[in-house]
């Protein structure tokens, strides 16, 4: 009897918090080029007073769109090397330290990723994100699945466990985001946009410094509508 009464209860809560107004969202981004169109679109304003560990270089950016509040965490500039924490490790940490601070409703991963020519007819939903049906039908986004790995270019090893489980999108910080999000309970969806084919002619870091710029001005459009398809809803009508 216990087990049973004990299930159902927890089923009815999960229920009712999908369906209270979603009143907070973080955004995770891993690098300055992508954050900073976010940030002055939403016209966010840095964290004067840190909620993170004192000497991280991680950065908070903060503000009220409609009726969201909307935090946007960016792992900041490596304190030795001075260039974008970018990766699994950061992400996983910001991640984690931001949804301990800040309890959002619903986190959203947004950022670059390399996308393959051959693959993309396979494109299917990703597992571990949370089901957003309407929001894909109604923005006319694709839903692939993302695999994520420290590194930039495609190792041989990498190429054929990404081809073995037909992901369509690569990027460094998903899968951290969906980790520390799976294990708080905090519902994930992401939101990549193509700088470069992987499986292209150019090599990888050509073609994405290359069209980073103006990959970035999608990637800022595409949140902006996410964003404002959240705005007003509950999770389960996402
Ligand atoms: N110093 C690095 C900078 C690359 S960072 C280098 O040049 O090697 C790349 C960022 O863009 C990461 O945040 C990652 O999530 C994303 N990204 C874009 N295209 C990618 C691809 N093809 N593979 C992996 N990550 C990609």
């Amino acid at each position: 009897m216990a087990p049973h009464g004990e299930g159902s209860e927890e089923a009815m809560v999960v229920q009712d918090e999908n369906r209270k107004p979603i009143s907070s969202i973080l955004i995770v981004i891993a690098m300055q080029t992508e954050a900073m169109p976010v940030v002055n679109k939403f016209q966010l304003k840095e964290d004067l007073d840190p909620v993170f560990p004192k000497g991280v270089p991680w950065v908070r950016y903060h503000g009220v769109y409609k009726d969201l509040h909307i935090n946007l965490v960016w792992p900041g500039k490596d304190l030795t090397l001075g260039v974008d924490s970018v990766g699994t490790i950061s992400a996983s940490l910001v991640t984690y330290a931001a949804i301990q601070a800040l309890q959002p409703d619903l986190i959203i991963n947004a950022g670059t990723a390399g996308g393959f020519k051959v693959f993309d007819l396979y494109g299917v939903g990703s597992r571990q994100s949370f089901s957003t049906p309407n929001l894909l039908k109604e923005l006319n986004l694709k839903a692939g699945k993302l695999s994520t790995g420290d590194s930039l270019d495609m190792s041989p090893q990498d190429e054929a466990s990404i081809v073995a489980n037909d992901a369509t999108v690569k990027d460094m910080e998903g899968a951290a985001v969906a980790y520390v999000a799976d294990l708080l309970k905090v519902p994930a969806i992401f939101i990549k946009a193509v700088t470069d084919i992987v499986d292209g002619d150019k090599p990888t870091a050509e073609e994405f410094l290359q069209n980073l710029a103006a990959v970035t001005a999608a990637l800022d459009q595409a949140v902006a509508q996410v964003v404002d398809f959240i705005s007003g809803k509950c999770l389960s009508e996402l």
